[in-house]
């Protein structure tokens, strides 16, 4: 009955035009109408001031206050209509769901997003692709892995600059990347989803 009735809630906001808001975005949304009627979290985090903004939250405002959110729990441990209340109010954790999907939405390049669904397999490749590439940096510098004359010291494997030199540009590029979303209709864009406002 309940899958009916999400059918017919879908097919009526795709007949207005409507995005289709998916199952933890609905959850988000439901919680939030509860949060914005109680606000006794107001002061906890900067989520709930800006919620109180929206009176019905679309999909680009559930996305930028899902990530608003830092999991702290604050608001679980205060929340009087937590379960087993029939409310079943669980801020942090509705917010975490859309949180994983919004990385995988918004990864740039987009290809990214659907690594970001295999996680392990992707965390696992890379770890071992990186490690081989500090062995041969390791091997190219010192013409050996097994060298004694190390004095314990890790910079003598991996020198200081090199290390720099690997790591400053991912550090300066992050930023500018995580500036690349995507609007609700999955284009890209340098603007960040005009939400809030
Ligand atoms: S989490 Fe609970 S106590 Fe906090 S604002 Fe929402 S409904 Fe109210
Ligand atoms: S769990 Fe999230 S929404 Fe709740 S108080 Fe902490 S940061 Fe705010």
């Amino acid at each position: 009955m309940q899958a009916l009735d999400a059918l017919t809630r879908d097919a009526r906001a795709l007949a207005n035009g409507n995005v289709v808001l998916s199952a933890p975005e609905t959850e988000v949304a439901r919680q939030l109408q509860i949060c914005n009627a109680c606000r006794y979290c107001e002061g906890f985090c900067a989520m709930f001031p800006a919620m109180t903004r929206r009176l019905e939250f679309v999909k680009a405002d559930i996305h930028y206050l899902a990530n608003l959110c830092h999991n702290c729990g604050a608001c679980l441990h205060a929340c009087q209509y937590a379960p087993p209340h029939e409310f079943a109010v669980n801020v942090p954790q509705a917010m975490a769901q859309v949180r994983a999907q919004t990385y995988a939405d918004y990864a740039w390049p987009p290809a990214l997003g659907a690594l970001y669904k295999r996680n392990g397999l992707t965390i696992s490749l890379a770890l071992a692709a990186g490690l081989s590439l500090f062995l041969l940096l390791a091997l190219q510098i010192n013409g050996t892995l097994l060298s004694n004359n190390l004095g314990g010291n890790f910079y003598n494997l991996f020198p200081h600059n090199l290390l720099v030199s690997l790591f400053a540009p991912c550090s300066c590029l992050q930023p500018w990347l995580s500036h690349w979303v995507c609007d609700d209709s999955g284009a890209t864009s340098h603007q960040p989803p005009a939400v809030l406002h």
